[in-house]
């Protein structure tokens, strides 16, 4: 179910909706706050194992519990984003990732949260052998002729660009 953000997350009060700086906004009039929706930042990462097989996990939460994606997770505070991408690969997968590389960024609509920034990385240098963890329920590592249905419409994208014509049964 998608969040809508209805109180002020400064002051408490009420928000009403306006027009504030070119555009319809919540605004507070208790503290004069203009609330600001943005894209929340997350990463995603492709492991490659070559030559032609990437790993995926299933999920254990929702949304899409019980479906599979690629590793990945929203962007702490204190984070860029290729050490949020290592550090949501680790929880997830128990695999150490070194220098990931960006595949891209895109913005897509989502179930909880309004809109996802989604930072998608590739993953080639890692050491440890995969097991699920936080979140994740499985780890498989599949042939991208025989890749399951993917959760995120996101994911599946940025397994197209690093796969090519190789990923041709991506699904959303
Ligand atoms: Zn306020």
């Amino acid at each position: 179910m998608l969040k809508t953000i209805r109180y002020c997350p400064y002051c408490g009060d009420s928000l009403q909706s306006g027009w504030w700086e070119g555009r319809n906004r919540l605004h507070c009039s208790g503290c004069d706050s203009i609330i600001y929706e943005n894209p929340l930042p997350a990463t995603c990462v492709v492991v490659s194992y070559p030559p032609d097989r990437v790993l995926l996990v299933k999920r254990s939460i929702e949304p899409k519990l019980g479906q599979w994606c690629l590793p990945g997770g929203f962007i702490e505070i204190d984070e860029t984003p290729p050490e949020g991408a290592l550090r949501e690969l680790k929880e997830e997968t128990g695999l150490t990732g070194n220098d990931p590389l960006l595949l891209g960024v895109s913005v897509t609509p989502g179930t909880i949260y309004k809109s996802i920034l989604m930072v998608g990385y590739l993953v080639t240098d890692f050491q440890g052998s995969p097991q699920a963890g936080d979140d994740a329920s499985e780890v498989g590592i599949f042939d991208l002729s025989e890749l399951p249905q993917v959760a995120f419409s996101s994911h599946a994208e940025f397994i197209r660009q690093f796969a090519g014509d190789r990923f041709d049964r991506a699904a959303e």
